[in-house]
Parts: C-alpha cells; sequence; structure tokens
C-alpha cells in the first residue's frame, strides 16, 4: 500500500515536472510565434522606456496638474514603446528609430563632450601667456615649471 502509494507520488511529481518542462516550451514556442514578423525592441524603445520612468520620477517632485500631465505622458511613453514592439510595420519602425537617433546623437555627443572638458579641467591648468595673452595649458601636478609659450617663445616660471 505504501509502496503504491510512494510510486504514485513518485510519478505524479514527476508527470507535474515534466508538464511544467512542456509548459514552459509551449509558453516559449507561443511568445514565439507570436513575435514572429514583429519589430522587437530599439534605441528608441529603450528610449521611450527611460522616458516612461523620468516622467515617473518627475511626478514625486511635481505639482497636482503637472503629476497628472507627466502620469498621462509616461502611460503614453510606454503604451508607444509597447505598440512598437508589436508591430508588423518593420519599415516605419525602422525610420522612427532613425528619426529617433537623428535627433538624440547631437545631445548625447554634447553630454560626452561636457564629460572630456571636465575631464580636462581636471588634468590641465588653462592659463594665458603672460607677454601675448596666448592661451596655454599645463598638465597639472608638477609643481614648479617653467613654460614656453608656443606663440611668442617667451619663458616664465609657473605653479601648476
Ligand atoms: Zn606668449
Amino acid at each position: 500500500m505504501l509502496f503504491t502509494l510512494c510510486s504514485y507520488i513518485e510519478a505524479w511529481s514527476y508527470g507535474k515536472l515534466f508538464n511544467e518542462k512542456r509548459m514552459g516550451d509551449w509558453i516559449m514556442n507561443w511568445f514565439r510565434r507570436m513575435m514572429a514578423g514583429r519589430y522587437g525592441m530599439d534605441q528608441l524603445g529603450y528610449g521611450l522606456l527611460v522616458g516612461c520612468m523620468l516622467c515617473i520620477l518627475l511626478r514625486g517632485i511635481c505639482k497636482e496638474s503637472a503629476a497628472a500631465f507627466l502620469s498621462i505622458l509616461a502611460v503614453v511613453f510606454l503604451g508607444f514603446c509597447y505598440y512598437r514592439i508589436f508591430s508588423h510595420n518593420i519599415p516605419r519602425r525602422q525610420l522612427e528609430n532613425q528619426r529617433f537617433l537623428q535627433w538624440w546623437y547631437p545631445i548625447a555627443q554634447w553630454f560626452s563632450g561636457r564629460k572630456g572638458a571636465f575631464a580636462e579641467m581636471q588634468n590641465y591648468k588653462h592659463m594665458k601667456c603672460p607677454h601675448c595673452g596666448q592661451k596655454i595649458r599645463i598638465p597639472r601636478g608638477r609643481g614648479k615649471v617653467s613654460v614656453t609659450c608656443p606663440s611668442c617663445h617667451e619663458s616664465f616660471i609657473k605653479k601648476v
């Protein structure tokens, strides 16, 4: 009796596990079939997700009317993101992404430029030649150095 029960439980748990695996396969297949011919994710998609999250974050520090507007905007961003993922119109989605990148790249460039300028400020001392006013940059952290101006070739001592 006990043996029968044990093997029954074993068979049942095995069957359950087996079914879970089959269920997983079935879900994966269903997902693959559903996504076939659909556009999926791209840079604009990630941009929309980030936009949605920013709206939600900003909503916390805004007044009521602005918060309501941001809520709607967050839903619109997320809705458009999902709409694009499941869209069948691939050329149109690619065009949207291209337009987004054309708009986004100058901004990204500007930000990386800022970052570079900040690093440069930390690594170089910027100054003007006391003789001719030529702009010069000297690497920082070398103590007193003798600087020769590249423009007028006058030398002067500077602490950097
Ligand atoms: Zn000079």
